[in-house]
């Protein structure tokens, strides 16, 4: 596998100004992967004088056009399917079946999405007084930032990189230090599939210098963020200085809800990939499971006998189903949760601990402690595969948990009540609820979050929206306008 590991910048690979690298590593071993090039605040810069050199031609080509590179990068990524899954494996530690069934084909898919809705995506006549035609175009905003978490970053650059290229923007992405690799395979087939040069720019290096100064760049016009709340809140400081726009899909901490009416073993399965899947390593993870009293005992039961089932081991093994957290850091911070539990007063029903021989590697088991709604476990994002457990009596109360967070962004409830479904639904205080289903997500449909989980969103029309700038046209048809100024 050769693995590319300069800056993409201005259409070429190039190695950071100052010669400067990031170590890649693999989380599966914690070995060298690979050694990139780390931009800073001059290697910005450049990508960000790119982009905008690159930008007026590419805002005033046909917007069929733009949308055909996208298309055809879509058919590259599906092309380059092992390839591309292989890295994103050894990268995040993501089990390699997850990144051949989920993540490739859902960033080729996004593409697509977005390739056609280029040409799509209309403006609107304005119905207003006689004599006056009013129109309203959309206009691309300009450079636009891009600053990418860890957690799925191959999916992720498609979330950005789709809407941002259809509406015409030129774009600056700066992926996690953690796990740049796939972004830049991106950029080698973008580059193949005939992307001008400046359009797209790719450029890894650490949160605290390079995506601090894209953030505050003047020549920015744009920054679309994911990642945590407490980094959320200083990009929108950041963005004071030419006030450019900010769209924001920070953390979460979803409630998943199962009534006592709900089919069962849908649920207990549904609820193991709400939290496990991806190590839990995911914004909207069903990180609550809130039981209704009644289905407790026999749901949990099934639920930890399912978990202690979960094959972890190898990601690029096809057998397993968990690979480790996407870094040792990480893996320390999440194990350091069971500890909290425990000081809370909460009770482990499984896990908390390394997998017996894996201990070179990042890996944590399933986790699932029993826990008082009010606790911290209950309140932080633990972002991995550790599940909080509690109880509730009737719907007022079980809203009341649900929406007790400063959170909004995903969650879920199981019932065969139909009515109950879209009521409770209707009240749930999030940007994302899924019924007797989870972490269902689609390009056409809108992603993002209330609250302290940001807002601005993320895919479907919503996200040209959010790419684009209204603007407003008046033409005098045939008005007879009235004096202001009598003479
Ligand atoms: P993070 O906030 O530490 O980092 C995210 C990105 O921001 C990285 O690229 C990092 O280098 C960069 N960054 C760090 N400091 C910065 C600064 N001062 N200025 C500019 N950029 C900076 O988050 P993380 O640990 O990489 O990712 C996990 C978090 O992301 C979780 O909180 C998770 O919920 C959130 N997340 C949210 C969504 C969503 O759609 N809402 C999706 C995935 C992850």
């Amino acid at each position: 596998m050769n693995i590319q590991h300069q800056l993409f910048i201005n259409g070429e690979f190039v190695d950071a100004q100052d010669g400067n690298t990031i170590e890649v590593l693999n989380p599966y071993d914690n070995s060298i992967l690979a050694r990139v090039a780390e931009a800073r605040e001059a290697d910005i810069d450049r990508a960000v004088a790119a982009a905008k050199a690159a930008f007026p031609a590419w805002r005033d080509k046909a917007a069929m056009d733009r949308g055909l590179l996208l298309l055809k990068l879509a058919d590259a990524i599906e092309a380059d399917r092992d390839n591309l899954a292989r890295l994103e494996s050894m990268d995040t530690g993501h089990p390699i079946r997850d990144c051949l069934n989920l993540d490739v084909p859902r960033t080729a898919v996004t593409y697509r999405y977005f390739g056609g809705m280029a040409d799509k995506h209309l403006g609107s006549v304005v119905p207003v007084e006689q004599g006056f035609l009013n129109y309203v175009t959309r206009e691309p905003i300009g450079v636009v930032g891009q600053i990418v978490p860890w957690n799925f970053p191959l999916m992720f650059t498609s979330w950005k990189l789709g809407p941002a290229l259809a509406a015409g923007n030129t774009v600056v992405m700066k992926p996690s230090e953690i796990t740049p690799l796939s972004s830049l395979r991106i950029a080698e087939l973008a580059r193949e599939v005939g992307f001008p040069a400046g359009v797209i720019n790719i450029v890894p290096g650490y949160g605290h210098t390079a995506g601090a100064h894209l953030s505050t760049h003047p020549d920015v016009n744009k920054i679309s963020f994911t990642g945590s709340t407490v980094i959320g809140r200083k990009i929108v400081e950041a963005s004071a200085g030419n006030l450019k726009r900010v769209q924001l899909e920070l953390g979460g901490k979803g409630a998943n809800i199962v009534f006592e009416d709900a089919n069962i073993p849908a649920a207990v399965g549904g609820s193991a990939f709400a939290i496990f899947h991806n190590q839990g390593q995911a914004c909207i993870a069903g990180s609550r499971l809130i039981l209704h009293e009644s289905i407790a005992d026999e749901f949990i039961e099934r639920f930890i006998a399912l978990a202690e089932s979960i094959k972890q081991g190898d990601p690029l093994d096809p057998e397993t189903e968990m690979g480790p957290l996407t870094s040792k850091l990480h893996q320390e911070r999440v194990l350091a949760y069971t500890q909290v539990a425990r000081e809370e007063g909460g009770e482990v029903l499984t896990g908390g601990e390394v997998p017996k021989g894996l201990e070179q590697g990042c890996f944590v088991l399933p986790t699932i402690v029993r826990a008082d709604p009010s606790s911290r476990v209950c309140n932080e994002e633990v972002f991995g595969p550790f599940v909080s457990v509690s109880t509730f009596k009737d719907e007022q109360e079980v809203l009341d948990i649900a929406n007790g967070t400063e959170y909004g962004l995903g969650g879920g409830l199981w019932t065969n009540d139909l009515q109950r479904a879209h009521r409770v639904a209707k009240h749930m205080r999030a940007g994302m609820v899924w019924i007797n289903c989870y972490k269902r997500v689609n390009p056409g449909s809108p992603f993002g979050g209330v609250g302290q989980s940001g807002y601005g969103r993320e895919m479907g029309f919503e996200a040209m929206n959010d790419y684009t700038e209204a603007k407003s046209v008046w033409v005098n048809v045939d008005a007879q306008i009235p004096p202001f100024y009598k003479r």
